[in-house]
Protein backbone atom coordinates (compact mmCIF):
# COMPACT_ATOMS: atom_id res chain seq x y z
CA UNK A 1 0.00 0.00 0.00
CA UNK A 2 1.42 3.61 -1.76
CA UNK A 3 -0.23 6.31 -0.53
CA UNK A 4 -2.77 8.75 -2.06
CA UNK A 5 -4.43 12.13 -2.55
CA UNK A 6 -3.01 14.93 -4.57
CA UNK A 7 -0.02 14.86 -6.00
CA UNK A 8 0.86 18.50 -5.28
CA UNK A 9 -0.49 18.52 -1.90
CA UNK A 10 -0.16 21.24 0.15
CA UNK A 11 -0.42 19.33 2.94
CA UNK A 12 0.67 15.49 3.76
CA UNK A 13 -0.27 13.06 6.45
CA UNK A 14 2.33 10.28 7.22
CA UNK A 15 0.90 7.48 9.19
CA UNK A 16 3.02 4.41 10.61
CA UNK A 17 2.32 1.41 8.09
CA UNK A 18 -0.85 -0.10 7.04
CA UNK A 19 -3.74 -2.22 9.05
CA UNK A 20 -5.54 -4.95 7.76
CA UNK A 21 -8.18 -2.87 6.01
CA UNK A 22 -5.82 -0.95 4.40
CA UNK A 23 -3.51 -4.48 3.20
CA UNK A 24 -7.14 -5.49 1.44
CA UNK A 25 -8.10 -2.27 -0.02
CA UNK A 26 -4.68 -0.86 -0.86
CA UNK A 27 -5.62 2.61 0.22
CA UNK A 28 -3.54 4.19 3.79
CA UNK A 29 -6.36 4.91 6.19
CA UNK A 30 -9.25 3.00 5.33
CA UNK A 31 -10.56 1.77 8.78
CA UNK A 32 -11.66 3.09 11.81
CA UNK A 33 -8.65 5.57 12.11
CA UNK A 34 -9.51 6.62 8.70
CA UNK A 35 -12.58 7.57 8.92
CA UNK A 36 -11.32 9.83 11.99
CA UNK A 37 -8.14 11.23 9.96
CA UNK A 38 -11.67 12.11 7.50
CA UNK A 39 -13.04 13.57 10.05
CA UNK A 40 -9.79 15.96 11.36
CA UNK A 41 -9.47 16.70 7.60
CA UNK A 42 -12.33 17.56 7.21
CA UNK A 43 -12.50 19.61 10.62
CA UNK A 44 -9.75 21.82 9.44
CA UNK A 45 -11.50 22.62 6.17
CA UNK A 46 -14.21 23.80 8.27
CA UNK A 47 -11.52 25.78 10.86
CA UNK A 48 -9.75 27.60 7.70
CA UNK A 49 -13.22 28.60 6.26
CA UNK A 50 -14.47 30.22 9.39
CA UNK A 51 -11.05 32.00 10.10
CA UNK A 52 -11.69 33.23 6.37
CA UNK A 53 -9.11 31.38 4.12
CA UNK A 54 -11.20 30.02 1.60
CA UNK A 55 -8.32 29.39 -0.82
CA UNK A 56 -7.01 27.03 2.13
CA UNK A 57 -10.06 25.69 3.10
CA UNK A 58 -10.15 24.16 -0.52
CA UNK A 59 -6.82 22.23 -0.46
CA UNK A 60 -7.91 20.96 2.57
CA UNK A 61 -10.38 17.80 1.85
CA UNK A 62 -9.40 13.90 1.72
CA UNK A 63 -8.43 14.39 -1.90
CA UNK A 64 -6.41 17.62 -2.12
CA UNK A 65 -3.90 16.45 0.72
CA UNK A 66 -1.74 13.13 0.63
CA UNK A 67 -1.94 10.65 3.01
CA UNK A 68 1.19 7.93 2.94
CA UNK A 69 2.96 5.73 5.48
CA UNK A 70 6.41 4.78 6.54
CA UNK A 71 6.11 1.18 5.93
CA UNK A 72 4.23 -0.15 2.84
CA UNK A 73 2.90 -3.52 4.52
CA UNK A 74 1.23 -4.36 7.72
CA UNK A 75 3.84 -6.12 10.22
CA UNK A 76 2.07 -9.13 11.27
CA UNK A 77 0.15 -9.06 14.07
CA UNK A 78 -0.42 -5.73 13.22
CA UNK A 79 2.88 -5.07 15.54
CA UNK A 80 4.56 -1.70 15.64
CA UNK A 81 7.11 -1.88 12.68
CA UNK A 82 10.99 -2.66 13.85
CA UNK A 83 13.74 -0.69 13.00
CA UNK A 84 15.44 -2.43 9.94
CA UNK A 85 11.79 -2.57 8.37
CA UNK A 86 11.30 1.21 8.90
CA UNK A 87 15.27 1.31 7.34
CA UNK A 88 13.95 -1.05 4.43
CA UNK A 89 10.73 1.42 3.45
CA UNK A 90 11.95 4.67 4.54
CA UNK A 91 13.80 5.32 1.28
CA UNK A 92 9.75 5.09 -0.23
CA UNK A 93 8.50 7.39 1.37
CA UNK A 94 11.36 10.11 1.50
CA UNK A 95 11.07 9.58 -2.32
CA UNK A 96 7.39 9.95 -2.16
CA UNK A 97 7.55 13.37 0.12
CA UNK A 98 10.87 14.83 -2.19
CA UNK A 99 8.45 14.52 -5.07
CA UNK A 100 5.13 15.39 -3.57
CA UNK A 101 6.83 18.85 -2.35
CA UNK A 102 4.09 19.17 0.47
CA UNK A 103 4.31 22.68 1.94
CA UNK A 104 3.54 21.03 5.66
CA UNK A 105 3.74 17.48 7.13
CA UNK A 106 1.69 16.28 9.89
CA UNK A 107 3.50 13.15 11.72
CA UNK A 108 0.59 10.76 12.83
CA UNK A 109 2.25 9.06 16.02
CA UNK A 110 5.68 7.69 17.26
CA UNK A 111 6.93 6.27 14.32
CA UNK A 112 6.58 8.93 11.81
CA UNK A 113 7.77 11.52 14.18
CA UNK A 114 10.80 9.69 14.90
CA UNK A 115 11.87 9.47 11.39
CA UNK A 116 10.94 11.91 9.55
CA UNK A 117 13.01 14.03 12.73
CA UNK A 118 15.38 11.79 13.06
CA UNK A 119 14.57 11.92 16.75
CA UNK A 120 14.08 9.57 19.75
CA UNK A 121 12.31 11.56 21.92
CA UNK A 122 9.14 10.72 22.88
CA UNK A 123 6.18 11.74 21.07
CA UNK A 124 4.25 13.05 24.51
CA UNK A 125 7.61 15.61 24.30
CA UNK A 126 7.70 16.54 20.48
CA UNK A 127 3.95 17.01 19.77
CA UNK A 128 2.59 20.55 19.79
CA UNK A 129 5.66 21.91 18.15
CA UNK A 130 6.96 22.26 14.30
CA UNK A 131 10.02 20.28 13.36
CA UNK A 132 11.68 20.48 10.13
CA UNK A 133 12.28 17.29 7.32
CA UNK A 134 14.68 18.76 4.91
CA UNK A 135 13.45 22.15 5.32
CA UNK A 136 9.20 21.26 5.49
CA UNK A 137 7.66 21.88 8.53
CA UNK A 138 6.57 18.98 9.93
CA UNK A 139 4.01 18.91 13.04
CA UNK A 140 4.01 15.30 15.16
CA UNK A 141 0.49 14.67 16.54
CA UNK A 142 -0.76 12.03 18.13
CA UNK A 143 -2.02 8.90 16.25
CA UNK A 144 -6.12 8.50 15.09
CA UNK A 145 -5.54 4.91 16.33
CA UNK A 146 -4.49 6.67 19.33
CA UNK A 147 -7.23 8.85 19.60
CA UNK A 148 -10.05 6.07 19.72
CA UNK A 149 -8.80 4.68 22.79
CA UNK A 150 -8.19 7.87 24.40
CA UNK A 151 -10.31 10.69 23.21
CA UNK A 152 -9.39 13.10 26.13
CA UNK A 153 -6.07 13.82 23.97
CA UNK A 154 -8.26 14.85 20.52
CA UNK A 155 -8.44 18.53 22.49
CA UNK A 156 -4.62 18.31 22.06
CA UNK A 157 -4.43 17.06 18.50
CA UNK A 158 -6.94 19.89 17.72
CA UNK A 159 -4.56 22.64 19.13
CA UNK A 160 -2.06 20.64 16.60
CA UNK A 161 -3.58 21.12 13.79
CA UNK A 162 -4.97 24.47 14.26
CA UNK A 163 -0.69 25.72 13.90
CA UNK A 164 -1.02 23.58 11.10
CA UNK A 165 -3.52 25.78 9.79
CA UNK A 166 -1.93 28.75 10.45
CA UNK A 167 1.50 27.58 9.06
CA UNK A 168 -0.03 27.04 5.43
CA UNK A 169 -1.52 30.11 5.91
CA UNK A 170 1.21 31.76 6.34
CA UNK A 171 3.17 29.71 3.71
CA UNK A 172 0.55 30.82 1.24
CA UNK A 173 -1.28 33.72 0.62
CA UNK A 174 -2.58 34.78 3.22
CA UNK A 175 0.52 35.70 5.20
CA UNK A 176 -0.91 39.16 6.68
CA UNK A 177 -3.80 37.82 7.83
CA UNK A 178 -2.07 34.66 8.97
CA UNK A 179 0.41 36.44 11.79
CA UNK A 180 -2.49 38.51 12.62
CA UNK A 181 -5.07 35.37 13.68
CA UNK A 182 -1.33 33.70 15.57
CA UNK A 183 -1.73 36.83 17.57
CA UNK A 184 -5.06 36.96 18.36
CA UNK A 185 -4.62 32.69 19.17
CA UNK A 186 -0.87 32.47 20.36
CA UNK A 187 -0.06 28.49 20.89
N1 LIG B 1 -2.64 3.32 10.56
C1 LIG B 1 -1.62 3.86 9.85
O1 LIG B 1 -0.62 4.30 10.41
N2 LIG B 1 -1.73 3.91 8.54
C2 LIG B 1 -2.80 3.47 7.88
O2 LIG B 1 -2.84 3.57 6.65
C3 LIG B 1 -3.85 2.93 8.63
C4 LIG B 1 -3.74 2.86 9.97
Amino acid sequence: MFGEGDPAPWLAFVGEGPGADEDRSGLPFVGAAGELLSKMIKGMGEHALKLGLPALAARLSREQVYIGNIVKCRPPGNRVPESDEIATCGGFITAQLTTLQPLVIVALGRTPTQFLLENNAPLGRLRGQFGDWRGVPVMPTYHPSYLLRTPSAKAQVWEDLKLVILRLAELTSDSAKASSLLERNPS
